[in-house]
């Protein structure tokens, strides 16, 4: 048996093993979270994963009366256990705090018969502040004793729109690290380019790309292997790159904190008891709002379903209905951006744990999905995830009436992301013992033109302007954040060609000293 370091766990005698993180392709390493969070990505390709996953469980009988900080810290002591007590109510104190618009952090509130909770009401209006908010908290803590005391991170991302702001808001004069972001240029909306182009703090640099999203992204892949950059990148300016992206096992832990803050306020509501079984309803596309909610299950909370809602590129509908996972097909931009995805990173994690640690075969899926662009899980275990996972998506159109059909009924404006899964959920069978709440992932002020044209008002002018009748029209009133960018000054204007990016990145290092 491997040996790791072991720390005493709060109030027992058992000496605990932390070091438990491998990959999901094969259980030869052995690191802490603190290391997981700090690699990112493993190398052999796959994600992170601990085989103790709900050793420790979060007790829900005194859910009720407790703040969102309080779950959080019950939350990620049980998931990262290397981290003091200490460190992580540091963590937690500073990222939910008074950049959120409502204290609650993730409010529930009543939609009809079912639940709608707020995932938006962070500092950039979308869900991925929930865990851009603590992540450079939590990767400030994982220097290792003895390395290089002047180390520093570079985040380095490229973005379709939401990660890059909100990863730029939560880095944003983080200490002991910078960030880079990337965007193609020309292929996000107003709103989403001017959150990005007037982010302040001294440690950032975003920059556009002359060409689409994935040219950006492969590129990012690319610099990340380049081994002559990184070192010339250690000795120069003391600077590692690391990845705030969504496979990253401090982007997928912090969300788990919002599950349980959903049924602790049920409870409060006595919409249910403790133990009584929940669904949600998630809008998803790398799977990683919606594994959450697997590893809350996991964690104790009494989960009955998880449906998964897509939108037009429905590849996780098609595997979850047919057992067959297939990227080879057309790729749609729709108006749900962030889900605008076709290969799924996160469902790596949930085939690992569905096939109870099947790190073999987990590894010749992703292999088949590397060679021939699809791969197909055995009957057996196709049964078993989806006697936990439901599924459902939407089109464009149908996304349209979802945004109208609940304004009308619910007097509650969704963003384009959230009517995909409203959608979904009004049509799924309704059992009146069980509560369903829905996942809302965006404000409605990000996608003002989508949201005021569904709503039949007149979508003309600027984005600013259609925020403005939305706003009227509805009696609501935009994020100020969001609201204030049209007069905020515009920082960054750097725009390079692909091949023009590791140059990019190098200035950006050398300026981080
Ligand atoms: C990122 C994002 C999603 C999807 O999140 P996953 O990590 O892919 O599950 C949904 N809605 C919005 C608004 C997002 O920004």
């Amino acid at each position: 048996m491997r040996r790791g370091t072991t720390r005493e766990g709060p109030g027992q005698d058992m000496r605990q093993t932390v070091n438990t993180f491998h990959s999901t392709r094969s259980t030869t390493d052995a690191l802490t979270s603190k290391q997981a969070i700090r690699r990112g990505l493993a190398s052999d390709g796959g994600l992170f994963v601990t085989d103790s996953l709900g050793e420790r469980t979060v007790d829900i009988d005194d859910l009720a009366g407790l703040d969102y900080r309080s779950i959080a810290l019950r939350v990620l002591s049980a998931l990262l256990p290397d981290y003091t007590h200490d460190e992580l109510e540091a963590c937690v104190r500073a990222a939910y705090g008074d950049q959120w618009a409502d204290p609650a952090i993730t409010p529930l509130r009543p939609l009809g018969d079912d639940y709608v909770l707020e995932l938006f009401n962070g500092p950039t209006s979308a869900f991925k502040d929930i865990a851009l908010q603590i992540l450079p908290r939590l990767m400030a803590r994982t220097a290792p004793a003895g390395g290089d005391p002047d180390e520093q991170i570079m985040i380095l991302t490229a973005t379709s729109g939401d990660t890059g702001k909100a990863a730029l808001a939560g880095f944003a004069d983080a200490p002991g690290t910078g960030i880079t972001v990337f965007y193609p240029e020309g292929k996000v909306s107003q709103i989403q380019q001017l959150q990005m182009t007037t982010q302040t703090g001294s440690n950032v640099h975003v920059c556009a790309v002359r060409g689409n999203f994935d040219d950006a992204q492969s590129a990012v892949k690319a610099i990340f292997g380049d081994r002559d950059l990184a070192r010339d990148l250690a000795r120069d300016s003391h600077v590692t790159l690391s990845s705030a992206n969504s496979i990253n096992v401090g982007r997928l832990v912090p969300q788990v904190v919002y599950y349980f803050s959903a049924y602790a306020q049920l409870l409060a509501r006595h919409a249910v008891s403790p133990g009584d079984g929940v669904e949600f309803v998630v809008p998803t596309g790398n799977f990683g709002d919606v594994l959450a909610g697997y590893y809350a299950k996991r964690l104790g909370l009494p989960v009955k379903h998880l449906v998964v809602a897509s939108d037009r590129n429905n590849v996780l509908f098609d595997f979850l209905t047919t057992g067959t996972y297939n990227r080879k097909r057309p790729f749609y931009e729709t108006t749900s951006p962030s889900m605008d995805i076709l290969v799924s990173s996160n469902l790596e994690r949930m085939l690992y744990y569905m096939s109870d640690g099947d790190a073999r075969l987990v590894s010749m899926l992703m292999s088949d999905l590397s060679r021939w662009g699809a791969f197909e899980v055995p009957d057996e275990l196709l049964n078993r995830i989806r006697g936990l996972f439901g599924c459902g998506w939407a089109d464009e159109h149908q996304v349209d009436s979802a945004i109208r059909d609940c304004w009308e009924r619910n007097r509650y404006v969704i963003d384009p992301h959230t009517a995909c899964g409203y959608f979904v959920m009004r049509r799924m069978p309704r059992d009146p013992a069980v509560p369903r709440v829905l996942l809302s992932t965006a404000s409605p002020f990000k996608f003002p033109r989508v949201v005021s044209r569904a709503l039949g008002l007149d979508a003309v002018g600027t984005d600013f302007a259609c925020m403005d009748s939305l706003a009227e029209a509805t009696g609501t009133v935009p994020p100020t954040a969001l609201r204030s960018l049209e007069k905020a000054p515009v920082r960054f204007t750097d725009v390079v060609a692909v091949d023009g990016m590791t140059e990019f990145v190098r200035g950006a290092a050398a300026a981080l000293v």
